[in-house]
């Protein structure tokens, strides 16, 4: 998993960077926001941490320490989550571990817990993370590192812990020990111990898919449609005739119509990546299912940097036309690169 993986979160993963490559890492921190970006955020962030060849702020995915991060096999990354109890009190998440790596593998870090509990198979109120699971942190804690650089532990959905496990998670981050490195992974912190929270530095994600609005969808959806079918054929005067209707907006809306589409393209993007839903509207099934798996990981950056320029230009009273014009080659060409 690298940064650049995890769309629109870039201020995020600097700030994390720019922490480990200042050597000023806090011992415990809270990754908050919605799981599909913050679970990705949390391995990349240790991938960075222990890369052999960090480059340009990413790791190089390369190095064995960047392999087994990323196939989660790394002897040093422990993972928590919630687990069922399976008709006995005596199962931990040591038990589902296989099936957690495989669910995490499988959805690119970007599951939520009700696809956990599909993934597993279990009935959704009785996932938690129980005193065992907390014994299990100790114990995996009291090793010394395999591979003699960081004790990394991921706790996901921490706020599924019982009263006995947060208690005992409180005695772990009253205690930090050294090269050891605890990451809470949660879309939300309501009902985690104010004792734990404040041992634990949070670091709040952006929120994600921000949701298009109807005004917008009734607006937007019909020119954008029609304007991304056309940037695969490029047949000039359709693509000049679709332009000059998008260029008819006034500036406020030509602005709204370009932060719709990037949200758009990141909805998709998560869509192929990571099998989120995703509604392009467009009134034509076969389009909407196929689409979003044009936008990957080898494009969203070029169109998110070609959408980013094209603002700026119109906020700065470019030329629309000629922006716009000039944001439809950009994209066609990022769309050949999927
Ligand atoms: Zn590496």
């Amino acid at each position: 998993m690298q940064f650049k993986d995890i769309v629109g979160q870039e201020d995020i993963a600097r700030r994390l960077v720019s922490a480990i490559d200042s050597g000023r890492v806090s011992h415990a921190q809270m990754l908050l926001g919605d799981l599909s970006v913050a679970m990705p955020m949390a391995l990349a962030y240790l991938q960075y941490l222990c890369c052999e060849n960090k480059q340009g702020g990413e790791p190089c995915g390369q190095c064995p320490s960047c392999k087994k991060i990323s196939q989660l096999q790394h002897p040093d990354l422990h993972l928590i989550f919630p687990n069922p109890p399976n008709g006995s009190t005596s199962v931990s998440c040591a038990d589902y571990q296989t099936q957690y790596r495989d669910f995490l593998l499988e959805k690119h870090g970007a599951g939520t817990l009700e696809e956990w509990h599909a993934f597993v198979g279990t009935d959704v109120k009785t996932s938690m993370i129980r005193e065992r699971d907390a014994a299990h942190i100790v114990e995996v804690l009291s090793l010394k590192p395999y591979e003699g650089g960081w004790r990394m532990l991921i706790i996901w959905k921490p706020t599924s812990m019982n009263s006995a496990a947060a208690n005992e998670l409180l005695k772990t981050l009253e205690e930090p020990m050294p090269q050891t490195i605890i990451l809470l992974v949660d879309d939300t912190d309501e009902g985690l111990l104010p004792t734990i929270k404040s041992r634990v530095q949070i670091v709040k994600l952006k929120p994600t898919g921000i949701d298009r609005t109807a005004e917008e969808n009734a607006l937007f959806a019909p020119l954008i449609v029609g304007w991304l079918r056309m940037l695969f054929k490029l047949k000039m005067r359709e693509l000049a005739a679709q332009v000059d209707k998008m260029a008819a907006l006034n500036r406020q809306q030509q602005k709204q119509m370009i932060a719709y589409t990037s949200t758009l393209m990141r909805d998709c993007f998560l869509n192929s990546a990571a099998a989120l839903p995703c509604t392009l509207g467009s009134g034509d099934e076969k389009f909407d299912s196929q689409f979003p798996k044009m936008i990957t990981v080898n494009n969203i950056a070029l169109i998110e940097a070609a959408l980013d320029e094209a603002m700026f230009a119109i906020e700065r009273n470019a030329n629309a036309k000629i922006t716009l014009m000039e944001l439809s080659f950009r994209m066609s060409k990022a769309l050949k690169k999927r």
